[in-house]
């Protein structure tokens, strides 16, 4: 077996799995795989797909050590790893092995280069296999090339492809591989996979600072191995989530914090100050924004009493200030933040100055976020919370109509003259409840299809169903209706604001 010249060998090598029970997320193509094995039902070809760094090579070439080791293990598939076999191939010195990396070599004659050699018999192994990664990139007639053999392949012959691009694999090819779609391997899975590493190479690190690297390399074991390495050159006894932090270009923590609470507060010189501050220490604007969203998602769950989600990024000290942070706010504030802040993202991300566009977003959420709720500060001042409490929620149509008074106002306001006509003339006023109207019919002034057209009326206005009916008990009369203005000024919300807001000058609208 070839030694390594460096004593030094990169992680994703060093760690590159060699049994498939080493592969880590991804269980299901690996239990397919062995099964296929084992029951020799592979197929000639198999296609792996799947974002980089998830083990689409690693598994073709384990996978081709698994068919042509003469002695694998016959339950679990495994390959030994000891004999002549899987030594040539680990060492990339087995001539029946043959890899091509379609990336750099797309035409049709590298494709006849390594296919001319299919009918000849492998030489040392029980099987040819042509391994072929990122195999999108082939042309059209490299690809047509390929087909003939795919079509007709020698028994012994096993076509392993990767790609990170299954679309762009032409149908017929498709149609004749199994494919096995990878999956990006979860975040808990790869931070205790580097843990194990981690161990392994006597790099001792705060627990949650795997997370953060494992969140950052998204699914990718290459990216989470590579970046454990990096982290590993910081060369701390213990290394904590502030050197991860820092290696990732993440924002300090406590310098967000600062930053969200003087915009919060609308200290917006402040919260420039300091936003001006991250980004000229190598913050990106864009990587501010996913930070300050995920605080306020913190936050809003703090508020709702629901469960912090289990990755979460911020440390206990953070926690306890984004919680104090919080019940300043209202929910409805903190959502008022979070479409701001949102929709900032999307401004920045597409902005030819990013910086300047998240200076306007924290601008425009410093000033919006000291806004009182026009609600609370009614529940503070008035009565309106009392008078509404009759409405539960098993009355659910207090859609914009809450008396009778307003079903006339609603039919004056939309001018359905003759329908008002005979209501405030033929009718009666049995009861009234949002949702439901009973209603006696007086002498012959009222048509008989009355309570259909009103409640067809109010359903369509309301948005939700209204049952009208006629009643043989007598009611009420019904007085005729009032000018709406007037009669809106007269409503309890009208009168808290016009209290609240001396001098205002209300609009009826309608
Ligand atoms: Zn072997």
């Amino acid at each position: 077996m070839v030694q390594p010249l460096l004593a030094h060998r990169a992680f994703a090598l060093k760690y590159r799995p060699q049994l498939f029970a080493d592969l880590i997320g991804q269980d299901l193509a690996v239990r397919l795989l062995t099964n296929g094995l084992v029951k020799q039902s592979l197929g000639s070809a198999v296609l792996f797909t799947g974002t980089r760094g998830v083990g689409k090579t690693t598994l073709a070439r384990l996978l081709a050590r698994a068919l042509t080791c003469p002695q694998r293990d016959p339950v679990s598939a495994e390959p030994c790893g000891t004999c002549e076999t899987c030594t040539s191939i680990l060492g990339d010195q087995q001539l029946d092995v043959i890899e091509m990396d379609a990336a750099s070599h797309t035409g049709v004659e590298d494709v006849r280069a390594i296919l001319d050699a299919c009918p000849y018999k492998p030489v040392a192994c029980t099987h040819k296999v042509y391994i072929i990664d990122e195999v999108h990139m082939l042309s059209k007639s490299a690809f047509n090339a390929l087909l003939k053999t795919l079509e007709e392949p020698p028994p012994y012959v096993q076509f392993l492809f990767a790609t990170t691009e299954v679309d762009r694999v032409p149908e017929t090819v498709l149609s004749r591989c199994l494919r096995l779609d990878l999956r990006p391997v979860e975040t808990d899975l790869l931070a205790q996979h580097m843990a194990g590493i981690a161990q392994k190479e006597h790099l001792e690190m705060e627990p949650l600072a795997f997370t953060l690297l494992a969140r950052a390399a998204r699914g990718s074991v290459r990216d989470a191995l590579s970046l454990l390495e990096r982290a590993s050159y910081i060369g701390r006894d213990t290394l904590t989530v502030l050197d991860v932090r820092a290696l990732l270009g993440l924002s300090d923590e406590s310098r967000l914090e600062d930053l969200l609470t003087a915009c919060i507060q609308g200290e917006t010189v402040t919260t420039l100050r300091l936003l001006r501050t991250l980004c000229s220490e190598g913050a990106s604007a864009k990587e501010v924004l996913v930070q300050v969203l995920q605080a306020l998602h913190v936050m809003t769950c703090f508020l709702v009493e629901a469960p912090l989600i289990e990755d979460m990024l911020f440390s206990e000290t953070v926690l306890a200030h984004l919680k104090g942070l919080a019940q300043r706010l209202s929910v409805p504030a903190v959502s008022r933040l979070w479409a701001i802040f949102s929709k900032g993202l999307e401004e920045v991300m597409v902005s030819p100055s990013p910086e300047l566009s998240s200076e306007m977003v924290f601008v425009r959420a410093g000033y919006t976020a000291p806004l009182p709720d026009l609600h609370a500060l009614l529940q503070e001042n008035s009565s309106f919370a009392e008078e509404r409490a009759p409405y539960t929620p098993e009355q659910p149509a207090p859609s914009g109509i809450h008396s009778f008074q307003e079903v006339l106002s609603a039919l004056e306001s939309r001018k359905e003259v003759l329908l008002l006509e005979q209501i405030t003339h033929g009718a009666q006023l049995v009861s009234f409840k949002p949702g439901a109207i009973t209603l006696h019919q007086n002498g012959v002034g009222a048509a008989q299809d009355v309570p259909a057209k009103l409640s067809k009326f109010l359903s369509q206005r309301t948005g939700s169903p209204w049952a009208v009916t006629w009643s043989a008990e007598e009611g009420a009369p019904v007085t005729p209706v009032r000018e709406p203005s007037q009669q809106r000024l007269q409503e309890p919300l009208a009168k808290q604001v016009v209290e609240l807001f001396p001098g205002a000058v209300l609009d009826s609208g309608t």
